[in-house]
Protein backbone atom coordinates (compact mmCIF):
# COMPACT_ATOMS: atom_id res chain seq x y z
CA UNK A 1 0.00 0.00 0.00
CA UNK A 2 2.60 2.53 0.91
CA UNK A 3 4.31 1.98 -2.57
CA UNK A 4 0.88 2.78 -4.28
CA UNK A 5 -0.80 5.05 -2.51
CA UNK A 6 -4.44 5.22 -2.00
CA UNK A 7 -4.92 6.87 -5.09
CA UNK A 8 -3.84 4.23 -6.95
CA UNK A 9 -5.44 1.41 -5.19
CA UNK A 10 -8.40 3.52 -6.16
CA UNK A 11 -7.37 3.76 -9.66
CA UNK A 12 -7.39 -0.29 -9.67
CA UNK A 13 -10.79 -0.42 -7.78
CA UNK A 14 -12.83 1.57 -10.32
CA UNK A 15 -10.99 0.19 -13.53
CA UNK A 16 -11.80 -3.18 -12.06
CA UNK A 17 -15.32 -2.14 -11.46
CA UNK A 18 -15.97 -0.65 -14.89
CA UNK A 19 -14.71 -4.38 -16.56
CA UNK A 20 -16.35 -6.58 -13.95
CA UNK A 21 -19.74 -4.82 -12.99
CA UNK A 22 -19.19 -5.91 -9.72
CA UNK A 23 -17.16 -3.82 -6.95
CA UNK A 24 -13.73 -5.02 -6.42
CA UNK A 25 -11.23 -4.68 -3.03
CA UNK A 26 -7.84 -4.60 -4.06
CA UNK A 27 -5.68 -6.15 -1.52
CA UNK A 28 -1.91 -5.58 -2.82
CA UNK A 29 -0.09 -4.65 -5.85
CA UNK A 30 3.17 -5.22 -7.18
CA UNK A 31 5.07 -3.04 -9.34
CA UNK A 32 6.41 -5.06 -12.52
CA UNK A 33 9.44 -3.64 -14.57
CA UNK A 34 10.76 -4.59 -17.83
CA UNK A 35 8.11 -2.97 -20.03
CA UNK A 36 9.81 -0.15 -22.09
CA UNK A 37 6.80 2.12 -22.75
CA UNK A 38 3.46 1.50 -19.88
CA UNK A 39 3.53 1.13 -16.16
CA UNK A 40 2.52 -2.27 -15.09
CA UNK A 41 1.36 -4.26 -11.95
CA UNK A 42 0.09 -7.57 -10.17
CA UNK A 43 -2.85 -6.55 -8.63
CA UNK A 44 -4.00 -9.25 -5.72
CA UNK A 45 -8.05 -8.37 -5.10
CA UNK A 46 -11.23 -9.38 -4.25
CA UNK A 47 -11.89 -10.76 -7.30
CA UNK A 48 -8.66 -12.84 -7.89
CA UNK A 49 -5.03 -11.68 -8.99
CA UNK A 50 -4.91 -9.30 -12.40
CA UNK A 51 -2.28 -7.78 -14.73
CA UNK A 52 -2.89 -4.29 -15.54
CA UNK A 53 -0.86 -1.91 -17.14
CA UNK A 54 -2.03 1.71 -17.94
CA UNK A 55 -0.02 4.97 -19.24
CA UNK A 56 -1.07 8.55 -18.97
CA UNK A 57 -0.96 9.24 -22.85
CA UNK A 58 -2.86 7.56 -25.48
CA UNK A 59 -0.78 8.13 -28.82
CA UNK A 60 -3.30 6.46 -30.90
CA UNK A 61 -2.46 6.88 -34.79
CA UNK A 62 -5.71 8.61 -36.10
CA UNK A 63 -8.09 6.53 -37.72
CA UNK A 64 -6.49 3.20 -35.90
CA UNK A 65 -7.39 1.13 -32.54
CA UNK A 66 -5.51 2.73 -29.38
CA UNK A 67 -2.78 0.67 -28.17
CA UNK A 68 -4.13 -1.53 -25.77
CA UNK A 69 -7.50 -1.84 -27.85
CA UNK A 70 -5.20 -3.25 -30.53
CA UNK A 71 -3.12 -5.31 -28.16
CA UNK A 72 -6.15 -6.68 -26.84
CA UNK A 73 -7.15 -7.48 -30.34
CA UNK A 74 -3.49 -9.06 -31.08
CA UNK A 75 -3.99 -11.51 -27.71
CA UNK A 76 -7.54 -12.71 -28.93
CA UNK A 77 -6.28 -13.39 -32.40
CA UNK A 78 -3.40 -15.54 -31.46
CA UNK A 79 -5.14 -17.77 -28.74
CA UNK A 80 -7.23 -19.49 -30.70
CA UNK A 81 -4.82 -20.60 -32.76
CA UNK A 82 -3.82 -23.16 -29.19
CA UNK A 83 -0.10 -23.06 -29.68
CA UNK A 84 1.11 -21.07 -27.00
CA UNK A 85 -0.84 -19.75 -23.36
CA UNK A 86 -2.16 -16.24 -24.20
CA UNK A 87 -3.38 -14.13 -21.32
CA UNK A 88 -7.06 -13.86 -21.48
CA UNK A 89 -8.17 -10.48 -21.71
CA UNK A 90 -10.05 -9.00 -18.63
CA UNK A 91 -10.44 -5.81 -20.31
CA UNK A 92 -9.18 -2.13 -21.85
CA UNK A 93 -10.17 1.16 -21.60
CA UNK A 94 -9.65 4.98 -20.42
CA UNK A 95 -10.20 6.02 -17.09
CA UNK A 96 -9.32 9.87 -15.73
CA UNK A 97 -6.73 10.67 -18.27
CA UNK A 98 -5.19 7.28 -18.05
CA UNK A 99 -5.90 4.21 -20.64
CA UNK A 100 -5.30 0.86 -19.21
CA UNK A 101 -5.43 -3.23 -19.82
CA UNK A 102 -6.07 -5.62 -17.78
CA UNK A 103 -4.94 -9.56 -18.31
CA UNK A 104 -4.99 -12.40 -16.73
CA UNK A 105 -1.86 -12.64 -14.10
CA UNK A 106 0.28 -15.62 -15.55
CA UNK A 107 1.82 -17.06 -12.92
CA UNK A 108 5.92 -18.00 -13.56
CA UNK A 109 7.25 -21.05 -13.20
CA UNK A 110 10.45 -23.21 -14.03
CA UNK A 111 11.15 -23.83 -17.60
CA UNK A 112 9.93 -27.90 -18.66
CA UNK A 113 13.35 -30.00 -19.79
CA UNK A 114 12.16 -29.41 -23.40
CA UNK A 115 11.15 -25.87 -23.26
CA UNK A 116 13.07 -24.89 -25.88
CA UNK A 117 12.24 -27.78 -28.15
CA UNK A 118 7.80 -26.87 -26.91
CA UNK A 119 8.70 -22.83 -27.80
CA UNK A 120 9.92 -23.94 -31.48
CA UNK A 121 7.54 -26.70 -32.08
CA UNK A 122 4.48 -23.97 -30.84
CA UNK A 123 5.64 -21.60 -32.87
CA UNK A 124 5.47 -23.71 -36.18
CA UNK A 125 1.70 -24.04 -35.48
CA UNK A 126 1.16 -20.34 -34.68
CA UNK A 127 2.88 -20.04 -38.26
CA UNK A 128 1.11 -22.93 -39.90
CA UNK A 129 -2.17 -20.31 -39.85
CA UNK A 130 -2.21 -18.62 -43.40
CA UNK A 131 -4.36 -16.27 -44.88
CA UNK A 132 -4.78 -15.28 -48.65
CA UNK A 133 -2.91 -11.45 -47.81
CA UNK A 134 0.20 -10.16 -46.23
CA UNK A 135 -1.30 -7.87 -43.11
CA UNK A 136 -3.99 -7.78 -41.03
CA UNK A 137 -7.46 -6.13 -40.76
CA UNK A 138 -6.09 -3.68 -37.94
CA UNK A 139 -3.22 -1.59 -37.93
CA UNK A 140 -1.38 -1.49 -34.25
CA UNK A 141 1.91 -0.78 -32.45
CA UNK A 142 5.58 -1.65 -32.33
CA UNK A 143 6.62 -0.47 -28.99
CA UNK A 144 5.06 3.45 -29.34
CA UNK A 145 5.25 3.15 -33.12
CA UNK A 146 2.28 2.75 -35.40
CA UNK A 147 2.59 -0.31 -37.56
CA UNK A 148 0.34 -0.42 -40.63
CA UNK A 149 -1.12 -3.48 -41.74
CA UNK A 150 -2.98 -2.24 -44.79
CA UNK A 151 -3.61 -6.03 -46.38
CA UNK A 152 -1.34 -6.43 -49.66
CA UNK A 153 -0.96 -9.39 -52.31
CA UNK A 154 2.60 -9.56 -52.49
CA UNK A 155 4.82 -9.72 -49.87
CA UNK A 156 7.39 -8.38 -50.98
CA UNK A 157 5.32 -5.15 -51.66
CA UNK A 158 4.40 -5.37 -48.18
CA UNK A 159 7.55 -5.87 -46.38
CA UNK A 160 8.88 -2.81 -48.31
CA UNK A 161 5.90 -0.50 -48.35
CA UNK A 162 4.52 -1.13 -44.87
CA UNK A 163 7.25 -2.13 -42.83
CA UNK A 164 10.95 -0.92 -44.16
CA UNK A 165 9.49 2.34 -45.83
CA UNK A 166 7.60 3.83 -43.33
CA UNK A 167 10.31 3.27 -40.45
CA UNK A 168 13.31 4.55 -42.79
CA UNK A 169 10.79 7.66 -44.17
CA UNK A 170 10.68 8.70 -40.10
CA UNK A 171 14.25 7.80 -39.79
CA UNK A 172 14.93 10.61 -42.53
CA UNK A 173 12.61 12.74 -41.76
CA UNK A 174 14.17 12.77 -38.55
CA UNK A 175 17.73 13.03 -39.46
CA UNK A 176 18.94 9.66 -38.23
CA UNK A 177 19.18 8.08 -41.89
CA UNK A 178 21.52 9.69 -44.86
CA UNK A 179 19.72 10.12 -48.13
CA UNK A 180 22.50 7.91 -49.38
CA UNK A 181 21.26 5.27 -46.78
CA UNK A 182 17.39 5.71 -47.80
CA UNK A 183 18.07 5.58 -51.27
CA UNK A 184 20.15 2.07 -51.17
CA UNK A 185 17.21 0.87 -49.14
CA UNK A 186 15.22 1.42 -52.66
CA UNK A 187 17.38 -0.11 -54.46
CA UNK A 188 17.05 -3.04 -51.92
CA UNK A 189 13.25 -3.43 -53.19
CA UNK A 190 14.26 -4.53 -56.35
CA UNK A 191 16.81 -7.34 -55.04
CA UNK A 192 13.84 -8.62 -52.11
CA UNK A 193 12.03 -11.51 -54.86
CA UNK A 194 15.56 -12.44 -55.52
CA UNK A 195 17.07 -12.19 -51.51
CA UNK A 196 13.94 -13.52 -49.61
CA UNK A 197 11.40 -16.76 -50.74
CA UNK A 198 8.47 -15.88 -51.33
CA UNK A 199 6.17 -17.39 -48.88
CA UNK A 200 2.54 -17.65 -47.89
CA UNK A 201 1.30 -15.46 -45.14
CA UNK A 202 1.99 -16.58 -41.85
CA UNK A 203 0.35 -15.63 -38.47
CA UNK A 204 3.03 -13.48 -36.70
CA UNK A 205 3.22 -12.66 -33.03
CA UNK A 206 5.48 -9.62 -34.43
CA UNK A 207 7.55 -8.13 -32.04
CA UNK A 208 9.26 -12.01 -30.26
CA UNK A 209 12.09 -11.13 -28.14
CA UNK A 210 12.64 -13.02 -25.65
CA UNK A 211 10.89 -10.79 -22.93
CA UNK A 212 7.36 -11.07 -24.54
CA UNK A 213 8.06 -14.94 -23.89
CA UNK A 214 6.86 -15.79 -19.69
CA UNK A 215 7.38 -18.93 -18.63
CA UNK A 216 4.33 -20.24 -17.46
CA UNK A 217 3.46 -22.76 -14.23
CA UNK A 218 3.76 -25.28 -16.01
CA UNK A 219 7.03 -24.90 -17.87
CA UNK A 220 5.81 -24.17 -20.97
CA UNK A 221 6.00 -20.88 -23.05
CA UNK A 222 3.44 -17.97 -22.39
CA UNK A 223 3.30 -15.31 -25.13
CA UNK A 224 2.13 -11.43 -24.13
CA UNK A 225 2.57 -8.04 -26.02
CA UNK A 226 2.15 -9.01 -29.58
CA UNK A 227 1.87 -6.39 -32.60
CA UNK A 228 0.47 -9.45 -34.44
CA UNK A 229 0.12 -9.93 -38.56
CA UNK A 230 0.67 -12.38 -41.36
CA UNK A 231 3.43 -11.52 -43.06
CA UNK A 232 6.81 -14.39 -44.13
CA UNK A 233 7.57 -16.33 -40.93
CA UNK A 234 11.30 -15.82 -41.92
CA UNK A 235 10.81 -11.81 -40.17
CA UNK A 236 9.59 -13.87 -36.86
CA UNK A 237 12.51 -16.17 -36.43
CA UNK A 238 15.38 -13.64 -37.41
CA UNK A 239 13.91 -11.01 -34.83
CA UNK A 240 14.72 -13.67 -32.21
CA UNK A 241 18.19 -13.55 -33.38
CA UNK A 242 18.40 -10.03 -32.95
CA UNK A 243 18.88 -9.36 -29.57
CA UNK A 244 20.06 -13.50 -29.00
CA UNK A 245 18.14 -14.75 -26.01
CA UNK A 246 16.75 -18.17 -28.07
CA UNK A 247 18.47 -21.68 -27.43
CA UNK A 248 19.39 -23.84 -30.50
CA UNK A 249 17.04 -26.57 -29.32
CA UNK A 250 14.52 -24.05 -30.14
CA UNK A 251 15.40 -22.95 -33.91
CA UNK A 252 16.06 -26.44 -34.61
CA UNK A 253 12.72 -27.97 -33.21
CA UNK A 254 11.30 -25.28 -35.39
CA UNK A 255 13.03 -26.30 -38.66
CA UNK A 256 12.43 -30.09 -38.00
CA UNK A 257 8.92 -29.47 -37.85
CA UNK A 258 8.19 -26.84 -40.27
CA UNK A 259 11.48 -26.64 -42.45
CA UNK A 260 12.88 -23.72 -43.45
CA UNK A 261 14.36 -23.07 -46.97
CA UNK A 262 18.32 -23.54 -47.25
CA UNK A 263 20.50 -19.97 -46.65
CA UNK A 264 18.26 -19.12 -43.76
CA UNK A 265 21.05 -17.49 -41.61
CA UNK A 266 21.78 -14.85 -44.55
CA UNK A 267 18.91 -13.80 -44.67
CA UNK A 268 18.42 -12.72 -41.01
CA UNK A 269 19.88 -9.05 -41.37
CA UNK A 270 17.44 -8.64 -44.34
CA UNK A 271 14.35 -9.28 -42.25
CA UNK A 272 15.89 -7.23 -39.07
CA UNK A 273 16.22 -4.25 -41.28
CA UNK A 274 12.72 -3.77 -39.75
CA UNK A 275 12.76 -3.95 -35.80
CA UNK A 276 16.40 -2.24 -36.33
CA UNK A 277 14.82 0.65 -38.35
CA UNK A 278 11.40 0.85 -35.63
CA UNK A 279 15.07 0.61 -32.44
CA UNK A 280 16.73 3.92 -35.06
CA UNK A 281 13.48 5.69 -34.34
CA UNK A 282 12.73 4.90 -30.89
CA UNK A 283 15.71 4.99 -29.32
CA UNK A 284 18.35 6.95 -31.77
CA UNK A 285 21.39 6.79 -33.79
CA UNK A 286 22.93 3.97 -31.88
CA UNK A 287 21.76 1.89 -34.05
CA UNK A 288 22.59 3.93 -37.49
CA UNK A 289 25.60 2.00 -38.23
CA UNK A 290 23.35 -1.50 -37.70
CA UNK A 291 20.89 -0.43 -40.62
CA UNK A 292 23.62 1.14 -42.67
CA UNK A 293 25.82 -1.68 -42.54
CA UNK A 294 23.08 -4.12 -43.82
CA UNK A 295 22.17 -1.92 -46.76
CA UNK A 296 25.90 -2.10 -47.96
CA UNK A 297 25.95 -5.19 -47.46
CA UNK A 298 23.03 -5.67 -50.10
P1 LIG B 1 5.03 -2.86 -22.01
O1 LIG B 1 3.77 -2.77 -22.80
O2 LIG B 1 5.34 -1.59 -21.29
O3 LIG B 1 6.20 -3.37 -22.82
P2 LIG B 1 4.71 -5.51 -20.91
O4 LIG B 1 3.44 -5.98 -21.50
O5 LIG B 1 5.97 -6.02 -21.53
O6 LIG B 1 4.76 -3.94 -20.84
O7 LIG B 1 4.68 -5.90 -19.37
C1 LIG B 1 5.69 -5.54 -18.45
C2 LIG B 1 6.19 -6.78 -17.70
O8 LIG B 1 5.10 -7.39 -17.00
C3 LIG B 1 6.71 -7.86 -18.64
O9 LIG B 1 8.08 -7.78 -18.77
C4 LIG B 1 6.30 -9.16 -18.01
O10 LIG B 1 7.34 -9.68 -17.22
C5 LIG B 1 5.15 -8.81 -17.12
N1 LIG B 1 3.86 -9.29 -17.69
C6 LIG B 1 3.25 -8.83 -18.81
N2 LIG B 1 2.06 -9.44 -19.01
C7 LIG B 1 1.91 -10.29 -17.98
C8 LIG B 1 0.86 -11.22 -17.60
N3 LIG B 1 -0.26 -11.35 -18.31
N4 LIG B 1 1.07 -11.96 -16.50
C9 LIG B 1 2.18 -11.83 -15.76
N5 LIG B 1 3.17 -10.97 -16.05
C10 LIG B 1 3.05 -10.21 -17.14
Amino acid sequence: MDFWGDEQFSFFENILFSVLGQSVDVIEAQFLSGGDINTAAQVFSSAGVFFIKWNHVDNSAVGSPSMFESEAWGLDLLRPTGAFQIPQVIGHGHYQGKCYLILEYIDFGKPAKTYWETLGQKLTILHSHTQPQFGLHFDNYIGSLHQNNKLTDNGFDFFFDHRLLPQAGLAFYKGLLSKQAYDALFRLRERLPDLIPDERPALLHGDLWSGNVLINEEGSPALIDPAVYYGFREAELAFTKLFAGFDERFYDAYDEAFPLQSGFNERVSIYNLYPLLVHLNLFGSGYVSAVERILKQF
